[in-house]
C-alpha cells in the first residue's frame, strides 16, 4: 500500500538543478530518510511536497489523490503535518494551550478563539500530550520548557492534525545526542503505532541509520542510492561521494 508517491519531481533555479527525476515511494507506519550533502536539494524535496515549492515538473500523490502544485495549508488538510528546523510555537501559551490551537486551527474553528479558546478541545489535547509524554507538564509555558521538551510539544502540534504523513525536516537539530535518539525513538514508536508516514531529513547519521526503514541519498538534485540502512551503508558509491570513505 502507497501512502505518498512522489514521481519525477524536478525543480529548477535559475541554472541551478536542485531535483532532477526524484521518485520514491512510502508506505503507511514507515520511516524513509533523505540523506545528503548541504545543497542536495534535500529541502526542495520536502518543500514540493508540503506545498511550499511547486515543482516544475512531476507528480506528489497523496492516498491515491494528486496534491502537486497545491499550496501548503490545502496539503496539510489533506493530512500532510510538518514540523521545523526550529521549533514552531507560541511560547507565552501554555502546552495544552499550543495544542489546542493547532486542533482549533485545522478545523477552522477561527471564531472560537477569542470565545473559550482555553476550554476548547483541552482533553483532546492532553490526548495528543500524553502521546509524547508532556501531559504532566501542560500547564507550564512554553517560554519555561528545555529544548528537548519544546521539540516534543512541536510533535503533539504536528500529531493534533491527525497526519498521514508527516514531514521532518531536521527535528533533531540543537539538541544533544542523548535527547536527539529519545525524540526519534519517541517518532519511531508513535509513527508505527498510529500507521504515520513520516519523511525526514537528518543530519546525524547515527540517528538516520537507527530509526529509518529506508534511506534516500540525494547528491545535486539526484538520488544515488535508495533502500535499507544496511544496504546504504555498504554502498560503495554512497560511501565514496558521501559518506566520504
Ligand atoms: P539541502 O536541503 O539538501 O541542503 P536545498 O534543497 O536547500 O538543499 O538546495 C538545493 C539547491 O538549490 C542548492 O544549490 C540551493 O542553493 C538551491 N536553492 C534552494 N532553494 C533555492 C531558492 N529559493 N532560490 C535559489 N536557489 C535555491
Ligand atoms: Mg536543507
Amino acid at each position: 500500500m502507497t501512502l505518498l508517491l512522489v514521481d519525477n519531481l524536478q525543480k529548477r533555479f535559475g541554472g541551478v538543478t536542485a531535483a532532477k527525476n526524484v521518485s520514491f515511494q512510502l508506505a503507511p507506519g514507515e520511516l524513509l530518510a533523505i540523506i545528503g550533502p548541504n545543497g542536495a536539494g534535500k529541502s526542495t524535496t520536502f518543500n514540493m511536497v508540503g506545498g511550499q515549492l511547486k515543482p516544475d515538473l512531476g507528480r506528489v500523490v497523496l492516498d491515491g489523490e494528486d496534491v502537486t502544485g497545491q499550496p501548503p495549508r490545502m496539503v496539510w488538510r489533506k493530512g500532510v503535518g510538518r514540523t521545523f528546523q526550529i521549533a514552531q510555537t507560541f511560547v507565552s501559551m501554555s502546552v495544552a494551550e499550543n495544542v489546542q490551537m493547532a486542533l482549533i486551527s485545522h478545523r477552522n474553528e477561527t471564531r472560537s478563539l477569542t470565545a473559550n479558546a482555553h476550554s476548547l478541545h483541552r482533553d483532546e489535547a492532553i490526548g495528543f500530550l500524553d502521546r509524547v509524554g508532556m501531559a504532566d507538564m501542560a500547564e507550564r509555558p512554553v517560554s519555561e520548557l528545555a529544548y528537548g521538551d519544546v521539540k516534543r510539544v512541536e510533535l503533539a502540534i504536528a500529531l493534533a492534525s491527525n497526519p498521514k504523513l508527516l514531514l521532518m525536516d531536521e527535528p533533531t537539530a540543537g539538541m544533544a545526542p542523548k535527547e536527539r535518539a529519545q525524540l526519534m525513538e519517541l517518532t519511531a514508536s508513535i509513527a508505527r503505532k498510529h500507521k504515520i508516514g513520516v519523511l525526514f531529513t537528518e543530519h546525524d547519521m547515527d540517528a538516520v541509520f537507527a530509526h529509518s526503514d529506508r534511506i534516500l541519498v540525494l547528491v545535486r538534485g539526484e538520488i544515488i542510492a535508495e533502500g535499507t540502512p544496511d544496504e546504504v551503508r555498504s554502498n560503495a558509491q554512497v560511501k565514496q561521494v558521501y559518506l566520504g570513505e
